[in-house]
């Protein structure tokens, strides 16, 4: 056995070990002898645990309703109806079996699919709970969502039962669900699922006679039955998942139950340094995968307490999120850049005016921070930022910034702009996306992640497993890369960057640029709130890169409000910082950008209005209109 070999059997061995040790986080019914199984070393094939026995809902709730029944697991604080309140643990599991019995007087058993399409109010956290304790799988969809989304996403899971709501509420606008998932299912004939129908009186809810239930009826009707929690092989289906969208048809991801509960416990420690004394307010939705591990899961494993929260950051006043971070004690929040860019443009937010005391850590995933808002949310909070880099594949974070490293204290911001360096059990690599050799410190390439995937990562894409194997391992020898689709490039310390989506990728006269790097570089031009840079088919260059640049609503004094000058000051700031070869061709400035409903700017749209081509499938952005602004702006002279 040659040398190299050696040394990868014995981390090999040494990865066990360390993901035997997480596994006492969680409680098993039978704890695995096997901590893996990869199935001869094929990537595709790794499975966590698999002979252990375990269930989630009875980690995340009833060992610590036994244990701890008063400590609080959730709060609630809805800035759309003013509601607020509070469960314990002994409370959570009160309301989870009561949903759970719904679900089996419904007839749903172990493996069938249960989607949830509901507004972040505390029964959609019960519904998906309630699903964990009986064995279904949960399909959450985006409460955002209108019928197309929804009829594809109840078409890819055939569910047996839909809980949803009359209606929800955003920016204080009602959203009536009942109508929306009343289409989608017309779309879906095949499949005839039972409906049942929290009524929160916001909205009516048309009524269809046999197919559709009241919750509260049917909830006093089970009442008192008991509903035990369904002990799981750790493989066994715990939900699906669609991805984000941003690139095209969303993917089904599949999770286990017993790997992502270990993954999560871990990751709770690892990244957030959390214990069960923590706050945590995520500010993101139950429909996105941040929802489902850090609102709900992983908060909950670890017997601390989450906030649920409705509304938006800008809803009543650009100061709400704060103002929830000092009132519930919040000690850690979670959030997205597109969330702290579109607080960065408001003059009148101000976080530094509440009382922070108790919050340790703002941590942000889905999209690159740029350094120009990192320093902003950094110096307006007095606190560490801490970007990490993950996917709803993954689960949990791939890269995070150490927190010890978070720029917390003066002189530490030499990391903003880095996501951070890889959590344990993940092995990232970059490499040149054709032949998969791994490149050098400095060199751009596709970041991909070496098998087998730690714990917790996708077990393979809903009924589709060959679209599983064919999308993400197709890089490196025998297969044994996973691919991010993301560009990125380490530097000599050992800390990522990530550049953009390889589809984003600009290729000018041979040389590749992330549309991540020009972008950071205009977003800390003092008129530019936010921007989206894509390639545009250029007949000598190959490609040449447009701007897209929100302005900020008040700009520092001095800064010219004329869009030519501002074009051409935004250009020589990207001749500076990376070249003239980098210098965007066009900055159109644009009243704002086309995003996905989980605030991810779509840049594909961007780059098909730029090149006269059809948009294509636009159902996962947010506002259509926006990209209607974009043809207006792109057809004014500059
Ligand atoms: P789809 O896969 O359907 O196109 P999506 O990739 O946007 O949608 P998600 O899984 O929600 O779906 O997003 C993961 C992606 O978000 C990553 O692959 C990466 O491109 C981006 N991302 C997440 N976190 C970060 C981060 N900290 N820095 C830079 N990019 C990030
Ligand atoms: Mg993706």
């Amino acid at each position: 056995m040659a040398k190299g070999e050696d040394a990868d059997v014995s981390s090999t061995q040494a990865e066990l070990e360390y993901w035997a040790e997480q596994a006492r986080r969680i409680e098993w019914q039978a704890f695995p002898r096997t901590i893996l199984d990869d199935a001869g070393g094929d990537g595709p094939a790794a499975r966590w645990f698999p002979d252990g026995q375990t269930n989630l809902c009875f980690n995340a709730v009833d060992r610590h309703a036994q244990a701890r029944p008063e400590a609080v697991a959730l709060r609630h604080v809805s800035s759309e109806t003013n509601e607020t309140g509070h469960y314990t643990y002994a409370q959570l599991r009160d309301e989870v079996c009561a949903v759970a019995a719904m679900l089996v007087t419904l007839g749903v058993g172990q493996g069938d699919r249960v989607l949830i399409y509901m507004p972040m109010i505390p029964q959609a956290v019960f519904a998906m709970l309630a699903c964990a304790r009986i064995g279904a799988v949960h399909v959450v969809v985006f409460g955002g969502f209108a019928t197309d989304s929804l009829a594809a996403r109840i078409a890819d899971a055939k569910p047996a039962a839909v809980l949803t709501a009359d209606a929800g509420s955003r920016g204080g606008k009602i959203i009536p669900y009942k109508p929306l998932l009343d289409a989608a299912l017309a779309r879906v004939p095949e499949c005839t699922p039972s409906v049942v129908v929290y009524d929160r009186q916001l909205a009516d809810a048309p009524h269809t006679d046999r197919r559709d239930f009241d919750w509260m009826t049917l909830r006093s009707r089970c009442a008192g039955r008991p509903i035990d929690c369904v002990w799981l092989p750790s493989g066994a289906p715990s939900y699906v998942l669609h991805t984000s969208g941003t690139t095209g048809t969303p993917k089904g991801v599949q999770r286990d139950v017993g790997g992502y509960a270990v993954a999560l416990a871990t990751a709770a420690a690892q990244v957030f340094h959390a214990d069960r004394s923590d706050v945590f307010f995520t500010a993101s939705d139950i429909g996105w995968v941040v929802g489902h591990s850090f609102i709900v899961y992983a908060p909950l494993l670890i017997g601390a307490t989450t906030l649920l929260y409705e509304g938006t950051p800008l809803h009543p006043d650009p100061n709400v999120l704060w103002r929830i971070c000092a009132e519930h004690r919040v000690t850690l929040f979670y959030s997205a850049p597109t969330a702290l860019r579109v607080l960065r443009k408001q003059a009148a937010c101000d976080p530094a005016a509440h009382d922070l005391s108790a919050l340790r850590g703002i941590f942000v995933a889905g999209e690159p921070l740029d350094e120009a808002t990192a320093a902003w949310i950094q110096q307006a909070s007095g606190k560490p930022v801490i970007d990490n880099y993950w996917q709803t594949e993954t689960g949990w974070p791939i890269l995070a910034v150490p927190w010890h490293e978070s720029g917390a204290q003066a002189g530490q911001t030499s990391k903003l702009g880095s996501c951070g360096r890889p959590q344990r059990g993940y092995v990232p690599v970059i490499v040149d996306p054709d032949s998969g050799t791994p490149l050098p410190a400095g060199e751009k390439g596709l970041l991909a992640l070496r098998a087998p995937l730690p714990p917790g990562c996708l077990t393979t894409l809903w009924q589709a497993a060959a679209r599983y194997r064919d999308t993400y391992w197709t890089v490196g020898p025998d297969r044994t890369l996973y691919s991010t689709f993301d560009w990125a490039v380490r530097d000599a310390n050992g800390d990522f960057m990530i550049l953009g989506r390889t589809d984003d990728i600009i290729n000018v006269a041979g040389h590749r640029i992330g549309t991540r790097e020009i972008e950071a570089v205009l977003n800390g031009h003092p008129a530019i709130a936010e921007s989206a840079v894509v390639g545009v088919h250029d007949e000598i260059k190959g490609q040449t890169s447009w701007a897209f640049v929100v302005r900020r609503e008040q700009p520092a004094d001095g800064v010219s409000r004329d869009d030519v000058e501002l074009a051409a000051s935004a250009g020589s700031a990207v001749d500076r910082s990376l070249g003239a070869i980098a210098r965007p061709s066009r900055v159109i400035v644009v009243p704002a950008l086309p995003k996905t409903r989980s605030g991810k700017v779509v840049r594909r749209s961007l780059q098909a209005v730029s090149e006269g081509r059809d948009v294509g499938d636009i159902s996962t952005v947010d506002d259509a209109r926006v990209l209607d602004a974009v043809r207006a702006a792109l057809a004014s002279p500059d």
